[in-house]
């Protein structure tokens, strides 16, 4: 059975090579909540695996930091408590669920020969843009060893994490609150709407991948392996943008196109709620402009109260409504 340990605070690790020597640059493995599954004590050392690190990463920790920063959880039918995490726990096959997602979108990226603004768009689905303050390395190090002298702390980086798994603990934090962590200025999480397991994450991308399939003008090849994935069907129709009920077409997304960058987007129905495959879509681009970062529901409100206030506008409203 494996064994379960949440750290108590960030902290920059070196990940392992496979020759067992240290990398020579750091990451943050180790995050505040985050489960790690212990490997092995070897020499004075402890050797963890991070829910957040790439799968087969392991680093190590001396055994009196372990000591200090890490405290052992309990898993009961599978379930391993980490009260920073949604329902406080998470199962334990979500470890193996994380490699599925990124290999999906990276055979299908491989199909998108001619479509090379999708495929940078279906990488932005696997991961948190986050925060552009965050602590980077450098600035953890040198705030930490007092090398790096600042005025004052107030704009020292950010709880959340820039570019990171989507399955980092939920974080909403004041700076006040921030400044406080153990391992301040490192990072402890993601924004809540950027917030998915891998297992939903997997969801989220099968569906991203149907609609794609679904495009006018798709690519046939890439129709072939979505039809592959098991469990997956594409029904015969073309799929449409939510905001307006047009055809989403995938000609007007290759390079000879002139808003080829920026004619299809991912949407969401209510930019605030999470990410999940109910929320999310391809639209149009001109689309995702208009409804601004707005729900759907806000923008009939405010058609609904203009009507109101305008009776030029009540007339156009009843028109429209036929
Ligand atoms: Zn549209």
């Amino acid at each position: 059975m494996t064994t379960y340990y949440i750290p108590t605070s960030t902290c920059p690790r070196y990940p392992l090579k496979k020759n067992g020597m240290e990398q020579k640059n750091a990451e943050y493995a180790q995050v505040e909540g985050v489960p790690c599954q212990f490997v092995k004590h070897a020499d004075d050392m402890i050797y963890l695996h991070s829910f957040v690190s790439d799968p087969d990463t392991v680093f190590r920790v001396p055994v009196a930091e372990f000591n200090d920063q890490f405290v052992q959880t309990h898993v009961a039918e599978g379930l391993i408590y980490c009260p920073k995490y949604p329902g406080g726990k998470i199962h334990e096959s979500e470890f193996d669920k994380r490699k599925e997602a990124s290999i999906l979108v990276a055979q299908a990226t491989k199909l998108l020969i001619d479509c090379e603004p999708l495929k940078d768009k279906l990488d932005q689905l696997m991961q948190s843009q986050g925060s552009s303050k965050a602590a980077t390395l450098p600035e953890y190090f040198g705030y930490r060893d007092g090398s790096k002298k600042l005025k004052s702390i107030e704009n020292l980086g950010d709880a959340v994490f820039n570019r990171s798994k989507r399955w980092q603990p939920p974080v909403d934090m004041e700076h006040d609150e921030f400044k406080l962590t153990k391992g301040f200025p490192a990072p402890l999480g993601i924004r809540p709407k950027d917030f998915c397991l891998p297992s939903e994450l997997i969801h989220t991308v099968k569906e991203m991948l149907v609609q794609m399939a679904q495009f006018k003008n798709t690519n046939e090849n890439f129709v072939k392996f979505i039809k592959k994935i098991p469990g997956i069907v594409v029904e015969d129709k073309v799929h449409c943008c939510k905001y307006c009920g047009e055809e989403v077409d995938a000609a007007a997304c290759t390079s000879s196109y002139k808003s080829a960058t920026n004619y299809i987007e991912i949407c969401h129905r209510d930019p605030n709620a999470g990410f999940s495959s109910g929320n999310m879509y391809w639209g149009h681009g001109d689309c995702n402009r208009r409804q601004g970062g707005y729900t759907e529901e806000q923008r009939i409100e405010d058609a609904v109260r203009l009507a109101m206030i305008h009776p030029e506008h009540m007339s156009l409203l009843r028109k429209l409504l036929g």
